[in-house]
């Protein structure tokens, strides 16, 4: 369905510096697939959604779609553009509208669908949506994941036959992540040909037929989620698949900034989409510092989160001993009922107990 080779994409900032986010893409997308674009930041995942409804028009190399050249000047952008539906970060509604004017705007400007043909649809994909009853209200009256699954079905009303996401749950608050992934999946289930750039790295193993890793602007690794995410065969790619983010403080006297601490949890939560994990960490925290170790200093205090695996944990430790410093008895008590389990065990340099969130 779609081809693309040898795609580039420079761009020359006003100061005359070049940034070349495309380097060389080579690709083939198949109907019915549904690819994620993983990678770090800055490495053209976006560009390289943009390229292919040419928003951002390559700077060499080749664009085939449904047998025909979309780099050739020829190729009517309107006509590209109505076959592949494309759900921003940002949402780009129209605020002016109602929900149900964004949604029939397009199909009756660009398919010609008379008022009532276009509503019904619309209706319907609301539906499909969970938004059928905020039709009548105006984007500002919604929330992000509201907007979001909005705007998909906007794009769903123009019968595309690719839709192209560009981090479409970045921009959300991450109780309302959820939402929008569910409705992605649904059309994943439908059949749905999809290319979605994505932080969600759980997510992308979840619905994708293949994975894209990308890095400093080629397709670095691709191959089905088992292979990128359980298998990766580059070095770049198991360092990125297999990232453990940290925050970590070192506390060495009783003279620390607590709140300091308590801020920098929520902080990493929200970020890491574990935000129902915020409270639980802070009160093991607590109890941990000023409860069952009180003297226990100097101290290391680390949360961790494995993205793919899910798996979050604090660890709590402390160097030049052997045993673990933990009072017996059930002291434990309480942390054992808020956490998953926890882990008492010698390290190279001391002792660490780990408790899994
Ligand atoms: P990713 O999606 O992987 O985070 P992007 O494709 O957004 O990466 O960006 C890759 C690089 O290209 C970045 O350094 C970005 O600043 C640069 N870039 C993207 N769009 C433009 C633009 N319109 N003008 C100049 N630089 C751009």
């Amino acid at each position: 369905m779609i081809q693309i080779s040898h795609l580039s994409k420079t761009f020359t900032n006003p100061d005359g510096t070049v940034i070349s986010p495309l380097k060389d893409v080579n690709c083939t997308i198949e109907k019915g697939e549904v690819i994620s674009i993983i990678g770090p930041s800055g490495t053209g995942k976006s560009t390289l959604l943009r390229a292919i409804n040419m928003l951002e028009p390559p700077t060499s190399g080749q664009i085939i779609v449904d047998g025909k050249d979309v780099t050739a000047g020829a190729y009517p952008l309107d006509k590209l553009r109505m076959k592949m539906g494309m759900v921003f970060q940002s949402f780009n509604l129209f605020e002016h509208k109602t929900v149900l004017e964004n949604i029939i705007y397009a199909p009756m400007k660009l398919l010609k669908r008379s008022r009532e043909e276009a509503v019904e649809e619309a209706m319907e994909l609301l539906k499909k949506v969970g938004m059928a009853q905020k039709a009548d209200v105006y984007p500002s009256s919604l929330s992000g994941g509201q907007k979001q699954r909005v705007a998909i079905a906007r794009s769903l009303a123009m019968h595309p036959e690719v839709i192209l996401f560009d981090e479409p749950t970045s921009a959300l608050d991450p109780t309302m992540v959820g939402e929008v992934l569910s409705v992605i999946r649904q059309l994943a289930k439908e059949g749905m040909t999809m290319l979605i750039v994505t932080h969600e790295m759980r997510f992308a193993r979840d619905v994708s037929t293949r994975i894209f890793f990308m890095n400093e602007g080629v397709i670095y690794e691709d191959g089905t989620p088992e292979q990128i995410f359980s298998h990766p065969v580059r070095s770049a790619t198991k360092a990125f698949v297999n990232r453990i983010q940290k925050l970590v403080y070192e506390i060495d006297s009783n003279a620390f900034d607590f709140l300091q601490i308590r801020t920098g949890i929520n902080r990493f939560c929200i970020k890491y989409n574990l935000a129902e994990k915020a409270d639980v960490a802070y009160e093991i925290v607590k109890e941990m510092l000023f409860g069952l170790l009180p003297d226990l200093r100097p101290l290391t205090l680390r949360l961790t989160h494995a993205e793919l695996s899910g798996e979050t944990a604090l660890d709590f430790m402390a160097e030049g001993i052997k045993e673990s410093p933990l009072p017996d008895g059930n002291a434990l008590a309480s942390i054992r009922a808020k956490a998953k389990g926890i882990v008492e065990e010698p390290t190279v340099r001391g002792f660490r107990i780990k408790v899994l969130l």
